[in-house]
């Protein structure tokens, strides 16, 4: 009788939980005319797009498949990223980002999640950067009614993975190292989401 009401709790909580799919959108932010935020001779679009397509190595090591909304400096509208995503089947939505704020004292990190099954895949991923990154800094996770998480039909997030606007942070995400471990932490964090 434990056991059976033992195994009924814990398939319960994982049918809350985990989410099912085989593919991963990820969306680097901004590109070609839209350079995003442009702070200490840093562009946002060209981290983005770094962080990604080492999110991208990550997973496909790791069996899963990834389409990208852009692997080059190209313009990308929003609605069309949204539309590339919603013809997979089987997917998340991951949007890579960094922040700025005219406060340049604020830092940390926010993920944003529209959805509930956003916000399971969101929580992963932030409890995987706050480990990895040794931070609690950041709004955290945040309900966002952004027009990639409204378009897209799958359990979707907006990464923003500190802000370009605060000098220290700044000067962290410049290194490779800052965004590999950023890029591993995020692909860790997919991965927990699938339970
Ligand atoms: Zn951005």
């Amino acid at each position: 009788m434990l056991g059976w009401v033992l195994g009924f709790w814990l398939l319960g909580g994982l049918a809350v939980q985990a989410l099912t799919f085989r593919t991963v959108v990820l969306d680097p932010g901004h590109g070609g005319k839209d350079g995003g935020a442009a702070w200490y001779g840093q562009v946002e679009k060209r981290l983005c797009l770094d962080v990604a397509l080492r999110v991208e190595t990550l997973l496909k090591r790791r069996g899963l498949q990834v389409v990208m909304t852009r692997r080059t400096d190209r313009f990308v509208e929003l609605a069309d990223r949204a539309r590339l995503a919603n013809r997979s089947s089987s997917a998340v939505f991951v949007s890579l980002h960094f922040n700025a704020s005219r406060n340049t004292s604020i830092r940390g990190l926010e993920v944003f999640y529209l959805s509930s099954r956003g916000k399971t895949l969101g929580s992963r991923i932030l409890s995987s950067l706050r480990a990895r990154l040794q931070t609690t800094r950041g709004r955290g996770l945040v309900s966002g009614n952004l027009k990639v998480l409204r378009d897209t039909r799958m359990p979707a997030v907006v990464v923003e993975a500190g802000y370009l606007s605060n000098r220290t942070e700044a000067a962290r995400i410049t290194t490779a190292s800052h965004r590999q471990a950023i890029a591993e932490a995020i692909a860790a964090g997919i991965l927990a989401a699938r339970g």
